[in-house]
């Protein structure tokens, strides 16, 4: 198998280029921020009580996405390979995923970095809120607190890839097909590895 995780802060363009890569190689896309939305839009208890807290900026709890996480790979036992998009977001969800995945007897492979400049995230964040829909992305307040949050919780999860040599960073910024490009490279130097 062939697992990715797509890493970034919000608004470095984890979606556009896991669209793109899970066409590209054939993998199944699992983002967490897709499968809350979908609660939120069924108006599920769980969507009901992810969306107060998404719409302040700040994480679901670990428990709830490592669940979702849990049973979208039990749903999905041919897959060719997993791409995780905004999973996992803190230390925790890190070593659950990897305690899920070796009970399949596979593994992470990479984890791919993108580096976008802050300045550039909150200008694509607000751009995204002018048609996106997506309560958590016009207003700017929210929008920092989210990258707080990414600061604070999620960055060290990049840590926790580099002891087992597993991440590579990308320039996020640039055109999309640019940026796909390098994404591209970067996965088929570690296949052929
Ligand atoms: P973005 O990366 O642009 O912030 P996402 O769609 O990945 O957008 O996530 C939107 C919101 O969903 C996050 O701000 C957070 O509240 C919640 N969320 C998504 N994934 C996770 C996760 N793995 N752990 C906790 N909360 C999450």
């Amino acid at each position: 198998m062939l697992n990715l995780i797509l890493f970034g802060p919000p608004g470095s363009g984890k979606g556009t280029q896991s669209e793109k890569l899970v066409a590209k190689y054939g993998l199944k896309h699992l983002s967490t921020g897709d499968l809350l939305r979908s609660e939120i839009a069924q108006k599920t208890a769980l969507g009901l009580e992810a969306k107060s807290l998404m719409d302040r900026g700040q994480l679901v709890p670990d428990a709830v996405v490592i669940g979702m996480i849990s049973s979208a790979l039990e749903t999905n036992p041919g897959a060719k390979g997993f791409l995780f998009d905004g999973f996992p977001r803190t230390s925790a969800q890190a070593e659950a995923l990897d305690n899920l995945l070796e009970l399949k007897g596979t593994s992470i492979k990479t984890m791919l970095a993108m580096e976008v400049s802050e300045e550039e995230l909150v200008s694509r964040l607000l751009k995204r809120g002018e048609t996106s829909g997506r309560s958590d992305d016009n207003n700017e307040g929210v929008i920092r607190a989210r990258i707080a949050e990414y600061h604070k919780k999620t960055a060290i999860v990049a840590d926790y890839y580099k002891k087992f040599d597993k991440v590579v960073s990308v320039k996020g910024e640039g055109s999309v097909e640019e940026i796909f490009e390098r994404l591209s490279n970067e996965i088929d130097a570690t296949i052929t590895v």
